[in-house]
This record gives structure tokens, C-alpha cells and sequence, in this order.
């Protein structure tokens, strides 16, 4: 056998290996694209909203599409969202029975997260009717990008103006975590419905692409509204 016929014979088997190599290629890069994909989380929709069990809820429980708010009170876009679309949504949707708003608290930025989110679930464990206001006020105390402002002392402040809780006691709970079960509940739910940055808004468990788009949101609402009828 010649050189050149040698050649011709291997060359059958050379195509199959490059032909498995390209495969293999294909599929890691598939497998990749598609681990990135759903790991950036943007477009996330889910059959069921997510839990109101032990969880804030505002408006009449009639309503039949749910709003999720995942928000962190150290979040300057949180703080936005509830200075800017929050009342919007509240006068179009939620005050006319259409909609019901519920608050999970998401842990991003480390301690004053929590501090801050331990205190809410205090207020909504020891005086619920008080909770929204309690929120709000946290969320109108954020200061400027990289000020201290979230103290055990500021909460019971914040707590003093708007609750009957006790500021003394809610000092005292804060440094016992007494409340670390309910921020764990809200972990899970901000894992499970793949919450990857703050605010995450949730129709009916649509994600919202924009959060900042009140029209959208109408728009999704509206298409929800329309479903349930
Ligand atoms: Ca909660």
C-alpha cells in the first residue's frame, strides 16, 4: 500500500473524529448558553404566584392578580420604586379591589439588610395594620449610597413613629434575631422564584422586565385582569 492510498483510507476515520469533536464542541457550548441563560433570570415566569402564607398582603383578598414586591430596604432602586410606581399601582389597582401587593424581603446587602428586614418582621408579626407604613418610613429614611443609616436604634425610631411596638423591645429582638425564621421563609421564596436582583416586581409570578415601565405594568396587569374574568 502506497503513502498516498494509506492517506485515503485514514482519511473516513479523521472526518469521524473531527465530525465527534464539533459534536462536543456544539453541546458544552449548548450546555452553556443554556446554564447562563437561566441563571441571569431576567425573563422568569411561573405558574403560581408566589406564597402569601405569613407574608405582608395590601388590599382586598379578593383581588385576583397578586403583586410581588422582592425588595431590600438597603436597595436604592427599591427606594425608587416605592417613592414612584408604588402609588401609582396603589390609586389604579390596588384601592379598586383589583389588585393585592404582597412585600418579600430579599437579603442582598449583607447585615443592614437584615437588620432592617428583621425589623419588619416584627411590625408585621406584633402590629400587621401598622406594616405598611413601617415600610415606607424605612424606605424614606434610606440614605445616600454608602451612608450608615440602618441601626438597630434608627428601626425602633422609625418603629416608635409608626407602630405600637415597642421600641425597646424591638432593640432587644433585633440583637436575639427573634424573627430570623420568617427572614429564612423569605429566603427560600426569593430562591425559589429566582430572584436575582432588587426590585423584582411578579404579576401573577410574570416577572416585569422593567420595573420602572408603569405602563408595562398596566399593560400586564390589564392581560391578567382580562384572564381572570
Ligand atoms: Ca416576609
Amino acid at each position: 500500500m502506497s503513502k498516498k492510498q494509506l492517506a485515503k483510507k485514514q482519511s473516513p476515520l479523521k472526518i469521524a473524529v473531527i465530525i465527534t469533536l464539533t459534536l462536543f464542541v456544539l453541546i458544552v457550548a449548548l450546555v452553556v448558553i443554556k446554564n447562563s441563560g437561566s441563571e441571569d433570570g431576567e425573563v422568569g415566569s411561573f405558574d403560581t404566584p408566589p406564597s402569601l402564607e405569613g407574608q405582608p398582603v395590601m388590599g382586598e383578598e379578593s383581588a385576583p392578580v397578586t403583586v410581588t414586591v422582592f425588595g431590600d430596604y438597603m436597595c436604592p432602586s427599591c427606594k425608587a420604586w416605592e417613592m414612584d410606581i408604588f402609588p401609582q399601582l396603589e390609586k389604579d389597582y390596588i384601592t379598586t379591589g383589583d389588585v393585592k401587593l404582597s412585600a418579600v424581603n430579599v437579603l442582598f446587602h449583607g447585615q443592614d439588610s437584615e437588620t432592617a428586614a428583621l425589623a419588619s418582621e416584627q411590625v408585621l408579626a406584633e402590629d400587621p395594620k401598622s406594616f405598611w407604613d413601617f415600610h415606607h418610613k424605612v424606605f424614606e429614611s434610606q440614605a445616600e449610597h454608602g451612608e450608615k443609616w440602618v441601626t438597630p436604634n434608627k428601626m425602633a425610631e422609625i418603629a416608635e413613629e409608626t407602630t405600637s411596638v415597642d421600641p425597646d423591645e424591638l432593640v432587644d429582638k433585633l440583637s436575639a434575631k427573634t424573627f430570623a425564621e420568617q427572614l429564612q421563609t423569605d429566603t427560600e421564596l426569593f430562591k425559589k422564584y429566582n430572584v436575582q436582583s432588587t426590585p423584582t416586581i411578579m404579576i401573577n409570578g410574570k416577572t416585569v422586565n422593567e420595573v420602572f415601565d408603569y405602563n408595562k405594568i398596566k399593560e400586564m396587569i390589564d392581560e391578567e385582569l382580562g384572564n381572570a374574568k
